[in-house]
């Protein structure tokens, strides 16, 4: 089956276009509920971060103390490193499995951070990227989450760069400030018609 894996920055778009792709029959696989599976209680994930990192970094409830391990790795690149190397093997497998047994016309693959970590070209046909400016990424981030601006900048700083993401992009759905929700439903809509040739 056709793999497309939808990448963007925070505030690109990428939930809006996603379940748009959804309802036109698509299949998502979106790696940020898998990484969030993973931690839940009785996630793959969560014996290992007990092992390696502590018995403090599990809740009672069994799921992985998000805030604890977010003050860990925030600045710490090696503490980061460490819980990448647990988590990214396993969203990779579980992304794998599900790519796998997908029905539908086509698989969407969402991984935000796909510039980041470009490894998951392999894993899909295609790139597309959902496009949009710096100065609306910040007013949407704003909007959605009531942070300051500085830290909606800090977000949008912390990721890679809107022309890092483009470089990677087979395909593009721009959906910067001057688009208007209805102009972004059009954009998916012949994107999804293009896909639909490329089907093998
Ligand atoms: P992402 O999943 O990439 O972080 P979202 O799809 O959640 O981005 O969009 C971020 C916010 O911006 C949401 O509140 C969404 O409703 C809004 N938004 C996205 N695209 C548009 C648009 N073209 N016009 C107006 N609001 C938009």
């Amino acid at each position: 089956m056709l793999k497309i894996g939808l990448t963007g920055g925070i505030g690109s778009g990428k939930t809006q276009v996603t379940n748009q792709l959804q309802a036109l029959g698509a299949t998502i696989v979106d790696t940020d509920v898998i990484a969030h599976r993973l931690t839940h209680p009785q996630g793959a994930a969560i014996e290992a971060i007990r092992t390696q990192f502590g018995a403090e970094f599990i809740q009672a409830d069994g799921s992985m103390n998000r805030a604890l391990m977010r003050s860990v790795v925030f600045n710490q690149p090696q503490q980061r490193q460490r819980l990448e190397a647990i988590l990214h093997p396993l969203i990779r497998q579980a992304a794998q499995s599900a790519i796998i047994s997908a029905q539908g016309l086509y698989t969407v693959v969402v991984v935000p951070l796909l510039a980041e970590h470009p490894e998951w070209v392999r894993w899909v046909d295609r790139v597309c990227v959902v496009d949009c400016d710096a100065a609306t990424q910040l007013k949407r981030v704003q909007q959605r989450t009531g942070l300051s601006l500085e830290q909606a900048q800090q977000m949008v700083q912390a990721q890679a760069s809107r022309a890092q993401r483009l470089a990677l992009a087979d395909d593009i759905i721009l959906n910067d400030g001057a688009t208007d929700v209805a102009t972004l439903q059009a954009r998916v809509l012949r994107q999804h018609q293009h896909w639909l040739t490329l089907r093998p």
